[in-house]
This record gives C-alpha cells, sequence and structure tokens, in this order.
C-alpha cells in the first residue's frame, strides 16, 4: 500500500496516545482523516485537546455506517479488539485495515528490533536501549513502551536502532512488519478475557516472526514449552537462552551468563554485579545479549563483550518492577505494582530469599488464580488482601493466613503486623490497578508513600 495514494483516512480508537500521534501524523501527510471512539466528547476531551484541527472526531458511537463516509483506508488502535462490528465490515467492504505499527513501519528506516512476552517487555527493551546507548548506537525506542512508534518513525536513519515493545494486541494485525531481530521472552496466560483461549494469544506472539527471512534473528526463551515446542515454520535463525540448559545460545549456571559465540562459550556477564534481581531478569539479559550480539552480527561488527557487559551492569532497572524501597524495623519494602500477571508474581516471590508477606489483589484479568495459589508455598507467610478481588481471594488462598485491607495505608500496617524481622513486605499484586487506581504506577506511589508515612511515623501499626 502505497501512503501517497490515501485520500481519506479512519481511525479506529483515540486511546490515550497512539490515535492522536496517528491521526496527528496522517493529518501531516495531507490526508483528509477522522477519528472515532466509542467514548464522547466530554469523556474524551483532554485527548480531543491534543488533535490537530483538521481531524474530524466522531465520537460516542462506532456504528459501522461512518463507513458510508468512503475512507481508503482504516487505522486500528491496539486498545480495540478486531472482532467489533465496525472492523467487520470494514474488512467484509475490503477497506484495508492496519495498524500503527504496520503505518509506522512503512516510515522506519535502518535495523528494526522487536520485543515481545507476557512479562519483561518494558524491562528487556528499556535495558537494550540503555546499553546499546552506551555502546554508541543511535537508538529509538517506542511502541507500547508508552512512545508510538508512529511519533519516532521519521526521526529514524539508515544508521539507528529501533527497538519496538509490543503487545499482542498490535501484533494482531501484523501484515508485513518484518524485524530483522525479534525476541519472545515468555508466553503465559493473559488477556484471556480477550482471547477466546490461549493458543489464540500464542499466535498473535508468534506474529513477530511471521515475515522475518532467513537472514534474520529470532530469540526465544527455551525454558518456555509453548515457545521450544513451536519453531516450525520460523524462516530467521533462532537463537534461545535457558536457565537450565547448557546447549542454548546463552545459559545461566547460577551466577555467570555465558553466550555462544560461535563454537565456544564465553563468561559474559556476572549476576552479582547487576543492579538488576532475580532469575527472571536473568532471562531479559541473556534475551537482551542474543539480540546485541544478533545486531553486532548483521552489522558485521566486533563485539566488545567486556564492554557490553559494562552496560548490563550500569543499567539501574525501572520504577515499580521489584524495586527496592527501603528497610523500616527489619522489615524490607519492594514496590512491583507493575506485576498484573500471575507469571510475574510468581517469579517475584522466587526471586526473593526468605519469607515475605504478599500485598495482593485489584482488578481480575480473565486468569486462573489458583495456579497461583497453588504455587506460593514455602515462602509466603501471610497475603495481605487489596481491592475488589479481596472476597474471592479470601476463599481461593485459602491456606494461607489472609488478611483484608481497606486501603494502601492499611495494607501496609496489616503487613507490618503480621510480619517477622528479615521479613519482605512485598507489593505484587497479579491484578489490574483500575479499582483502586488511576494505573499501576499510582498504585505503586501510593505504597511509597505509605512507606514514607511509615518510616516518619505517621502510620500507627499497634
Ligand atoms: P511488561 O512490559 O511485559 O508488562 P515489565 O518489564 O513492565 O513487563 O515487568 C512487569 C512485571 O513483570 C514486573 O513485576 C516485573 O518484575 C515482572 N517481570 C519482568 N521480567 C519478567 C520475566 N522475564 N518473567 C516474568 N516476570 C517478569
Amino acid at each position: 500500500m502505497d501512503i501517497i495514494k490515501i485520500d481519506k483516512a479512519l481511525v479506529v480508537g483515540l486511546g490515550y496516545r497512539t490515535g492522536p500521534a496517528v491521526s496527528n501524523f496522517l493529518v501531516s501527510k495531507g490526508i483528509d482523516t477522522s477519528v472515532t471512539d466509542i467514548k464522547d466528547e466530554k469523556e474524551l476531551y483532554p485527548i480531543i485537546a491534543g488533535l490537530d484541527e483538521k481531524v474530524e472526531i466522531y465520537a460516542g458511537s462506532q456504528e459501522p455506517e461512518i463507513l458510508d463516509r468512503g475512507f481508503d483506508i482504516v487505522v486500528l488502535s491496539p486498545g480495540v479488539p478486531k472482532k467489533i462490528p465496525l472492523i467487520r465490515e470494514a474488512l467484509r467492504r475490503k477497506i484495508p485495515v492496519i495498524s500503527e505499527i504496520e503505518l509506522a513501519y512503512m516510515f522506519i528506516k535502518g535495523d528494526i528490533i522487536a520485543i515481545t512476552g507476557t512479562d519483561g517487555k518494558t524491562t528487556t527493551t528499556s535495558l537494550m536501549g540503555h546499553v546499546l546507548e552506551e555502546l554508541g548506537f543511535h537508538v529509538l525506542v517506542g511502541g507500547n513502551i508508552g512512545k508510538p512508534l508512529i511519533s519516532i518513525a521519521e526521526k529514524t536513519g539508515s544508521d539507528s536502532v529501533t527497538l519496538i515493545e509490543l503487545s499482542s494486541f498490535q501484533l494482531e494485525t501484523v501484515k508485513n512488519f518484518r524485524p530483522h531481530i525479534s525476541a519472545i521472552l515468555n508466553v503465559t496466560p493473559d488477556h484471556l478475557d480477550r482471547y477466546d483461549d490461549m493458543n489464540e494469544y500464542f499466535e498473535a506472539k508468534l506474529r513477530i516472526t511471521m515475515n522475518q527471512r532467513s537472514h534474520d534473528f529470532y530469540i526465544y526463551n527455551r525454558d518456555d514449552p509453548m515457545l521450544a515446542e513451536n519453531l516450525n515454520g520460523i524462516k530467521a535463525q533462532k537463537l534461545s537462552f535457558s536457565l537450565k540448559d547448557k546447549s542454548a545460545a546463552a545459559y545461566y549456571d547460577g551466577a555467570v551468563v555465558h553466550l555462544k559465540d560461535e563454537d565456544k562459550y564465553i563468561e559474559v556477564i556476572d549476576a552479582h554485579k547487576m543492579q538488576l534481581t532475580g532469575l527472571h531478569n536473568i532471562q531479559n539479559v541473556m534475551a537482551a545479549l542474543l539480540m546485541i550480539r544478533s545486531l553486532y552480527k548483521k552489522k558485521k561488527f566486533n563485539a566488545d563483550f567486556k564492554g557490553i557487559a559494562e552496560g548490563f551492569y550500569r543499567f539501574p532497572g525501572l520504577e515499580h518492577r521489584m524495586e527496592n524501597i527501603g528497610t523500616f524495623k527489619e522489615r524490607h519494602f519492594i514496590n512491583d505494582s507493575k506485576a498484573t500477571t500471575i507469571g510475574s508474581v510468581k517469579m517475584a516471590i522466587e526471586s526473593i530469599k526468605g519469607n515475605c508477606i504478599l500485598i495482593l489483589g485489584g482488578k481480575r484479568k480473565g486468569d486462573d488464580y489458583s495456579r497461583l495459589a497453588e504455587s506460593m508455598n514455602g515462602k509466603v507467610r501471610s497475603v495481605i488482601l487489596i481491592g475488589e478481588s479481596k472476597d474471592e481471594f479470601m476463599k481461593l488462598f485459602n491456606k494461607y493466613n489472609c488478611v483484608a485491607a481497606e486501603s494502601i495505608d492499611d495494607a501496609v500496617i496489616k503487613a507490618m503486623q503480621e510480619s517477622s524481622e528479615g521479613d519482605v513486605i512485598l507489593l505484587s499484586p497479579a491484578c489490574a490497578s483500575f479499582d483502586m487506581f488511576k494505573s499501576y504506577e499510582e498504585r505503586g506511589a501510593a505504597f511509597k508513600e505509605s512507606f514514607k508515612k511509615l518510616v516518619k511515623g505517621d502510620l500507627s501499626c499497634t
């Protein structure tokens, strides 16, 4: 498809950032652009204010009849499912429906690295960005990470490396998108409220490698059975990482990350020197290392692994992801508010030493939480339940000592009461935050605020 030949475009779903970025981009290309969203104008107000005044807005409904206005193309925002009647009708009328990623892809120059997975996408993408920048590459980062890809597409050049974090929603509508290097970090159940089943979710993730060719690279987690067993049909060179299998292209021996370089293994990263902690982050590090190695191969550059390792050691980690916030009365507080999946909470528990008091709950996602209840044995001393999932979780986690809390302050007080010296007090909720907060960031900030109050003596634990 040639963007130059498009006269009239419809953007479906305004979202917070992507819809406005796409709409304004299309206007900048001289395209007559409309946007539609199910929310009404009042609800959309702050977002509409950021739109170019040439954009026509159809707010409050997403009726298929909008298409009678004659569009050459429909651009679908990642938050909107493909199954809605408007999109079905567009496809029936043979109007091309593309994603923001696909649109941006038409404009990206240079090397493209795309990263997906249920958990660890933002950490791995940010880590890669940090290391590659330190190595002197011209790096641009976008996608699901909070910066629409379309907003960086035209900043790329032939020497740049574009790092793209992709969600399964963004991958659903991929047609031509072809990263030179791709990675799937893990696939565990998530978003099953949007997908009919796990296979459908997995299929969406696999689309990251669908258009790759034999000289491209595909990096995957060998310890993830779904990924390890589904390699047929992938044309790219396959490189795996593992926490246990020493024949993987990168593996961890409990202390050091080894990388296969030509036909021998070299020791590259000493885990003790890293600021990132936990086995899940070792997986992210191995994936990032393989992607960087592949980039050097593609560019035919010699890799200085010592320099690369230094970049990994200097990465400080991200807020709200196993973030150490401090110690009070020998209790160590960790903010893992971004842990909204069962997989990430399991990893959090696994990566702490000793016992923990787990603060859990919120707006449930379509997953089977009994999986989590079964796997918490050993380390979790008490579970403090917050949010709308409280009553259900109270029953589900009944083999643990469960205590209900009314607020984050209350959860911190109760966690203090339930804990002993040396314990970790871990906010790792396994749920979305929207029942109590606007976002996981706000939830994490509230937890940090409660910790501060505790230290100042403004929260009484007696
Ligand atoms: P995403 O962008 O995929 O949501 P993040 O990097 O933001 O992932 O991390 C989200 C949560 O998942 C955090 O709680 C983090 O500690 C945890 N996490 C990070 N990497 C992994 C991994 N490889 N496996 C499981 N959990 C992970």
